[in-house]
Parts: structure tokens; sequence; C-alpha cells
């Protein structure tokens, strides 16, 4: 007779983990979910034939967890293109778009070491040390304070949600190489699809939706209703109370032009420092499913508290001559955990999830995985 098994929390760490666990144990598996949608910090809502990512967040394809998860058979995937639009001017990616060589070395983002290093970075990268941040070990490799400033911070602070560059020197790296060789994409049907691709898989896993468990102890657990649930096993699959995140607030704006003169390409635009915006993704142009025909979505981000008002007045500056239309704001708080190492929740569950690998699509189906599999050791 197999084990009793709950997982509470159906993001991507809490669906993979009941994956892996089907295909290892012969287990009874609840995945219990607080919200009515499965997919966690992964939501997509349409409005209006819009469709609304909560946050902006892209799927690196070429993920390595990612590759051995997802039937990508029935992700219909779009790619931004590889290189981006930083303070108004184009840098690319030249091994893959040998048009952009020109501007991309003239582009006054940094000295011509700085550029040279940037190219031997992705086929030589450096060693991270323990505990190094990855501004101080693009400092250790020669980049001089120009190009962290004009390139390194505006595009990695997207990805990470800092400026400061104070993430692990080593999730740098493996993301530098990804970005290096894959394309930034976007389901068909918005990022939702990532988590309803994988809740699809499930054969034999009981969904519980709309259901919020207090865990109380590894084997009992509270239900809504007041019922307390024995298992074997559970397993905290979401950050634990005591976890600190990096947030990050979402505006979109639609224009009536789909592809006005500074959006005629599928590039994101980044900022440096001086402005409250810190990155914009024109959504529809990488993904026409993103909005109604012949409209175009901006995805707006900001790190800063800035109010909707203070972002469309500098949309406009930087964009004269667009007629931009306001369409929803989403305030996400709890967006990429700091990777401190975490504190346990007391009730000493077993713990599943990003912050737990890194803060990413890929950690956490790391994370899942390998809980699933600790867990067929037991
Ligand atoms: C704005 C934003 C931008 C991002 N950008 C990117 C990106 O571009 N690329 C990338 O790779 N990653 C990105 N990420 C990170 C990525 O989305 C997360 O790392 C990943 O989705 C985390 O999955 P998880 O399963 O670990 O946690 P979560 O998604 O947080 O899942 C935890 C689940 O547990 C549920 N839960 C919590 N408490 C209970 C309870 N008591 N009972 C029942 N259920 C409960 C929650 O409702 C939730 O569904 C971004 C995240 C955000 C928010």
């Amino acid at each position: 007779m197999g084990k009793n098994i709950a997982i509470i929390g159906a993001g991507l760490a809490g669906l993979n983990c009941a994956k892996h666990l089907e295909q290892l144990t012969d287990a009874k598996i609840d995945l219990y979910e607080k919200n009515q949608a499965v997919g966690g910090r992964i939501q997509t809502d349409e409005v209006d034939g819009f469709l609304l990512d909560h946050g902006f967040q892209v799927f690196l394809s070429k993920y390595p967890e990612a590759m051995k998860t997802f039937d990508y058979g029935k992700l219909n995937l779009y790619p931004f293109t590889a290189g981006a639009h930083i303070n108004g001017r184009y840098v690319g990616d030249p091994t893959r778009e040998p048009g952009s060589l020109g501007s991309t070395l003239l582009a006054p983002i940094g000295t011509m070491k700085d550029k040279l290093l940037i190219l031997k970075m992705r086929f030589n990268p450096p060693r991270p040390k323990q505990n190094q941040t990855a501004r101080e070990l693009l400092h250790e490799y020669g980049f001089s304070e120009k190009i962290i400033k004009n390139f390194f911070q505006p595009f990695f602070s997207g990805v990470f949600l800092n400026r400061e560059l104070e993430n692990s020197a080593e999730f740098f790296i493996f993301l530098y190489q990804l970005f290096s060789a894959d394309y930034a994409t976007l389901p068909k049907k918005g990022m939702q699809e990532l988590p309803q691709n994988l809740a699809a898989q499930l054969k034999r896993t009981n969904i519980h939706r709309s259901t919020a468990i207090t865990i109380n102890d590894s084997t009992t657990m509270t239900l809504p209703n007041g019922e307390v649930k024995t298992y074997d096993h559970i397993i905290s699959a979401h950050p634990p109370k005591s976890t600190e995140f990096y947030s990050v607030t979402t505006d979109y704006f639609w224009a009536d032009d789909h592809s006005p003169h500074h959006f005629d390409s599928a590039a994101l635009a980044l900022f440096t420092e001086t402005k409250l915006i810190n990155h914009i993704a024109p959504l529809s142009i990488a993904n026409p499913h993103y909005a109604p025909e012949g409209k175009l979505l901006l995805s707006v981000n900001s790190l800063t508290e800035a109010s909707t008002e203070e972002i469309s007045a500098e949309l406009t500056t930087l964009y004269p001559g667009i007629s931009f239309n306001f369409l929803k704001r989403y305030v996400i708080t709890e967006a990429l955990p700091k990777m401190k190492p975490y504190i346990r929740e007391k009730n000493s569950a077993i713990s599943c999830g990003d912050f737990m690998e890194t803060p990413s699509i890929n950690g956490a189906l790391v994370s899942g995985r390998k809980t699933a599999e600790h867990i067929a050791q037991l």
C-alpha cells in the first residue's frame, strides 16, 4: 500500500514535485492550493482582449530543468529579439544579429575592452567564488563601472528585480550563458500556460483548489473547515513566512498603432537609474496574441514606488507622439525571494520552492524534482 503525501502549494515547484512523485512512487498524492488557479506567482488575466501576466516574466526555453519538464509540443513560444534598447539606443548581439555589430560597437555604454570582455565571458565564463555577488564578479573580471551601470545593471535589474546586482555570481553566470544562447519567450496564451502545461501532465494527483492549509507538524495539517488530516509526508511548497522578497510594479498600457516607430521590433527597452521606469516590454510585438489585432500592448515595469500617473508621464516623454491608454496596474510585493539562507517554518514539514534553489522558473522546477527524489528515498 503506497504512502499518503500532501503537497501544499500548486506553483511550479509543487506541480513538478507531484509529477516526479507520480513517476517515482505509488503514493496517493493530494496537492492543495489556496487559490482557485494553479501556477502561484505565474498567472495571466485576460482583460478586454489583452493578456496581462501578473508582472513581466519571460521563459528561457533552454532552461535545463524546463527542457526535462514541459510538454514543448503543446507550448507555442514567441521570442523577443536578442538585443535591447538601452536608453533608446539599440544594443544587439552581433553573433546572432550581424547587422547590429556597428551600432553595438559604437554604443557609448562602455570601453572597447568591456565589449571584448562581454564576448569572452560568453565563451570562457569565470568560475564564481562562494558567496560572491554578480557585481563583485563583474569587477573582478575586469569590467569598468561604466559598462556595469550602462549595460549589466539595466539588463539584469529587470531579471533580478534589484539594481545592486547583489544576486549570486553563480546564478548570474548561469543566466548570462542562457541569455547568450537562448531567447526570452512568451507562450502563445500567456505565461500561465507553463503551470497549466505541467498540471495537465498529472495523472493521479488530486488537486484541491481554493483550499488554504495550515501545517501543524511534519505529518498533520488542518483544512479550512477545521478538519485535521494526517499524512506520511507533508511538503510545504511555498516560501516560508520569513522570506524577504524583491518587488516590482507593472503598469500595462496599450496604443492603437500596433508597431509605432519606437517599437518596430520585439526588443526590450531598458533604462539606467535616472528613470522611474526600469524596463518596458512590447509584448504584442513579440507575441501578437497578447493584444487584439492592430493594437500595441506594453508592459511597463518599475522598481520604485512611482504612481501610475508618474509612470504614464515618463512614458509620454520617452515616446512623444504615441497616445498611450492605461489598462491595469499590478503591484507584486512578493516577486523574487532574496536568496539569504531561508529560515524553516517551525512546523518541520519538508520544504520545496524556488527559494531553495534560484529565484526562477528553473529553480522552482529543480526544487520540485529534488524534493520528490528525496521523499522517494525515505
Ligand atoms: C513579477 C515576477 C517576475 C518574474 N520573472 C521571472 C522570469 O522572467 N523568469 C523566471 O525564470 N522567473 C521569473 N520569476 C520567478 C518565478 O515566477 C518563480 O520563481 C516561480 O514561479 C516560483 O514558483 P514556486 O512554486 O516556487 O512558488 P509559488 O509560485 O509562490 O507557489 C507557491 C504556491 O503555494 C500556494 N500557497 C501558499 N500558501 C498556501 C497555503 N497555506 N495553502 C495552500 N496553498 C498555499 C500559493 O498560492 C502558490 O500558488 C518572476 C516572478 C515574478 C513574481
